[in-house]
């Protein structure tokens, strides 16, 4: 490595900068070759062998380059609780994962449910190389009731709402949820879940759960609320999203409305594709999220479907808690898991090893789910602004959640060996080229 390498560390203007040998891949334009990438002023340029004069050279060999990484589903806990997760440092985490685009849910206290909280979150990422989307309250106070003011809040580029830590409740209002967002031209993200038949549960309902004396949460509280979701679609024409699948019904559902051509996408997250519900034998609270790690099965299952496209999106359900609040007992403490960090780690590791290409992992994880939120894809091509994912795919590091950029550490990955990871990023005219 160059010794221009460190000046990057923390993200720098690329005014002029020459990225060197990397393997440089964007499938959508039929690119996957190696060649050099020269960027000034934030802006691609013609392709050229030798480094311009004063160019700073990072040398890329043996990594790769792609657009850039986009998580669609991240908890950002500012405003309400900054000592978990704040908008800054989820941008530092979402860096230091690969990622130039997150989208982020609408859980805050308060909510994010009008137009003025959207502006505000967004005015608090600018000065990151990381875009932050928001994805609004369907409803006010996401307390399920009446309708937050869709268009208003579309006019600040929101093109998805969701009452996410929770469903839409009543189905009238989801169908109007439906409707009126398709309007406008966005859509729902919809946290698939009965609340009946989930109330008290903490885990998968099954096995595990039955030998630990655990309430359960069945797979049809999940699958219950997808098919719903599918009818409603189906009914009213309007696209509808479902977030974090884990469950096999749901992913049948799923296919067959696919299959009928209804405008139905799906997600899935690293914890759902790698673990299952008896990691929670040893009452880890790292193991406690909601939808629960489920079955074997369930976990083939979401895998097939994600190798075949059924479940469009790798996402991470990124939901940092602080040390206090997950230190509790497992039926106590609050769900969820941060994963900003070790989702393309876990990626290059485990699915490019199980019959994943990487073209199929970038669908999922570049293409699919700005496509999702109605937003342009980025492309590796001269004139165009960089937007590029930095990528060193040999190098072997174990998961340390003490060293993560995220104010949390709740991760289930904390010692795992993994292959491949972040080496940087390019956007917004700014780079980031982390030195391990
Ligand atoms: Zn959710």
């Amino acid at each position: 490595m160059t010794s221009k390498y460190s000046r990057f560390d923390r993200p720098e203007k690329a005014q002029n900068l020459f990225l060197q040998g990397a393997r440089v891949l964007d499938p959508r334009r039929g690119i996957d070759q190696v060649m050099n990438l020269h960027i000034v002023d934030g802006v691609l340029q013609k392709s050229v062998a030798e480094a311009p004069n004063g160019a700073d050279v990072i040398d890329l060999r043996g990594h790769w380059i792609t657009p850039g990484w986009f998580d669609l589903h991240v908890h950002l806990r500012e405003p309400g609780k900054e000592v978990a997760e704040t908008i800054a440092s989820g941008c530092m985490a979402a860096m230091n994962g690969g990622f130039t685009g997150i989208a982020c849910m609408p859980n805050t206290d308060p909510p994010l449910d009008d137009a003025a909280s959207v502006k505000w979150v967004k005015s608090q990422a600018k000065p990151f190389p990381v875009e932050v989307h928001v994805i609004a309250a369907a409803t006010r106070g996401r307390q399920g009731k009446e309708l937050v003011e869709m268009s208003e809040i579309v006019e600040e580029g929101v093109r998805a709402f969701s009452d996410d830590g929770g469903p839409i409740k009543s189905s009238a209002v989801l169908l109007h949820a439906v409707e009126y967002s398709n309007m406008l031209g966005a859509r729902i993200f919809e946290h698939a879940e009965d609340l009946y038949l989930a109330e008290g549960g903490s885990m998968n309902d099954g096995e595990w759960s039955t030998r630990l004396g655990v309430t359960g949460i069945p797979t049809i509280a999940e699958a219950i609320d997808v098919a719903r979701c599918i009818l409603v679609s189906e009914y009213s024409g309007g696209a509808v999203h479902i977030c974090h699948v884990s469950a096999k019904e749901s992913v049948e559902l799923i296919r067959a409305a696919k299959k009928k051509g209804l405008r139905v996408t799906g997600e899935v997250c690293p914890h759902h594709l790698l673990l299952t519900d008896e990691m929670c034998r040893t009452f880890d609270t790292n193991f406690k999220m909601n939808p629960p790690l489920r079955s074997e099965a369930d976990r083939q299952a979401c895998w097939e479907a994600f190798l075949d496209g059924t479940l469009d999106v790798y996402c991470t359900d990124h939901a940092p808690h602080s040390w206090e609040d997950k230190t509790q007992e497992f039926d106590i403490a609050p769900f969820g898991i941060v994963g900003l960090e070790t989702a393309m780690g876990l990626a290059l590791t485990q699915f490019l090893s199980k019959g994943m290409d990487i073209k199929t992992l970038l669908e999922r994880v570049v293409y699919a789910p700005r496509e999702i939120l109605s937003q342009p894809v980025p492309a590796i091509a001269e004139g165009e602004l960089a937007n590029l994912t930095l990528i060193d795919p040999t190098h072997r590091w174990t998961v340390t959640p003490q060293e993560f950029k995220s104010l949390s550490r709740n991760t289930p990955f904390g010692g795992w060996e993994l292959t491949g990871r972040a080496r940087g990023v390019v956007h917004r005219g700014f780079a980031l080229i982390q030195v391990f």
